[in-house]
């Protein structure tokens, strides 16, 4: 990892969370530190901790270092200022793993960032290893400099954003879980969105692991694995085959009955997290252990309770149609399935197909609820408009008979109803209090 340049003046594009951690880590450090947000912000905090916040129509000023947010377009004017002026610009995961000396798995892709991330953190520590989740989960790296032992695991969500200006960034695993098209209003087009979450592997040494789907290169120096979700073990591969996870190197670690995660996508998020522990030096038992007890991810097919035979499961995170299916895939049978959101202009027709062997009935909440239920009626799956979520609840339970599952899997944004996912899985949860989970 390179090191730091010797403290001068640094801009720092972003006030959200990332930025603020690396304008207190970069003043901490020594250095003069000036920020700017495209936004009216409250910056009292950052003023009193002797960071100088100035508005993005003040003078502009000279830095010898600009760390961008992930939520900021190159185009914004400080930025492009900069990279015109040939000012070093960096992503706060290349200040803050400059400034660091931990080790760093780094975990990217389209889908399944955070569950991958919460559970190589989970198996890191159940092995015995020091590690923390951080980065696009919601602590960002720069907020931990100087508060861990230096042989903690940094183990790091990096969403497409955080990989653009790392010219050093060297995560000693990595993994691309998967990529479809996402972001298309930030990228000229696939291609570009593709390279950027490949830049991951851009700066590895040969000792090194990259984990990528099939198909992709990581054209890095390091040690390539390929997650292969079938066939026979091969050599450089983890794979589930044969009734059971395989690690290169290990064998078979786990049977896969002995894993709680559902979903062939969590699969691909097992043998990701599975392979980067080996690389840690973890053996088959502590992974399978691990594997054992990850307790999973809040609004991720989360189980939040059994009444009378009826399973009541949170995946509120399934934002898009394809989410969705994948948590469908999870439950094969007797699905009350409840879905509906607000408009990100994605077709359900897929969703609907999915629907069609699994689903009893649909309860469809939110502005996409006629939509979703024009899809479903040519699939022929029964289906009611209902005024909300707690009633789609309350009905849905009522009507399930045992062994059926009320999944929530809204295949759409939240913001028509709920401030964001969070609160929509909430509201669920205590809605399926209400009707006897426990
Ligand atoms: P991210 O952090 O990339 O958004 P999460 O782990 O939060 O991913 O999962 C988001 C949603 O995507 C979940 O609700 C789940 O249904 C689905 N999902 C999780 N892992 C995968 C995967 N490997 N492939 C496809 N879909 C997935």
């Amino acid at each position: 990892m390179s090191a730091l340049p010797a403290p001068g003046r640094a801009l720092v594009v972003g006030l959200a969370t990332s930025g603020r951690a690396a304008a207190v880590l970069l003043r901490d450090l020594g250095w003069d530190v000036v920020a700017v947000d495209a936004a009216p912000i409250d910056a009292a905090d950052l003023e009193s901790a002797g960071i100088s916040v100035r508005a993005p129509s003040d003078e502009p000023v000279a830095a010898d270092l600009v760390i961008r947010s992930p939520g900021v377009p190159r185009e914004f004017a400080p930025l492009s200022a900069a990279y015109s002026a040939g000012t070093p610009v960096w992503s706060e995961i290349e200040l803050a793993s400059r400034a660091m000396p931990n080790p760093i798995m780094g975990i990217t892709g389209t889908n399944g960032k955070t569950t991958t991330t919460e559970l190589l953190a989970h198996l890191l520590r159940e092995g015995g290893l020091d590690a923390v989740a951080c980065g696009n989960v919601g602590t960002p790296m720069a907020s931990l400099a100087g508060e861990l032992p230096g042989d903690c695991w940094l183990v790091t969500e990096c969403s497409s954003f955080q990989l653009e200006d790392i010219p050093t960034f060297r995560p000693h695993a990595a993994v691309l879980l998967n990529v479809t098209p996402d972001h298309m209003d930030r990228y000229p087009d696939f291609e570009a969105y593709r390279q950027a979450k490949l830049t991951l592997f851009a700066h590895q040494g040969e000792h090194d692991l990259a984990i990528l789907p099939p198909g992709l290169d990581s054209s890095g120096r390091s040690r390539a694995r390929r997650i292969q979700a079938s066939g026979p073990p091969g050599p450089d591969a983890v794979s589930w085959a044969e009734g059971g996870l395989h690690v290169a190197g290990l064998g078979l670690v786990s049977p896969w009955s002995d894993i709680p995660l559902l979903g062939a996508h969590n699969r691909e998020n097992v043998m990701a997290a599975a392979a980067m522990a080996a690389h840690a030096g973890l053996g088959a038992d502590e992974i399978a252990r691990g594997l054992a007890t990850f307790p999973g991810v809040p609004h991720r097919l989360e189980v939040v309770g059994v009444a009378d035979g009826v399973t009541f499961v949170n995946d509120s995170k399934a934002t898009n149609p394809a989410a969705a299916i994948a948590a469908l895939d999870a439950y094969p049978q007797g699905v009350r399935l409840i879905a509906g959101g607000s408009s990100k202009g994605t077709p359900f027709d897929d969703l609907a197909r999915a629907a069609a062997g699994s689903v009893v009935h649909a309860y469809l909440i939110g502005e996409t609820g006629p939509q979703i239920a024009a899809a479903l009626d040519a699939e022929h799956v029964a289906s009611s408009l209902v005024a909300d979520l707690p009633t789609a609840v309350s009905r849905a339970a009522a009507e399930a008979a045992s062994g059926d599952v009320v999944l929530l899997a809204p295949a759409c944004a939240s913001f028509d109803q709920f401030s964001g996912y969070e609160h929509r899985g909430e509201v669920f949860r205590e809605a399926a209090r209400d009707a006897g989970a426990r």
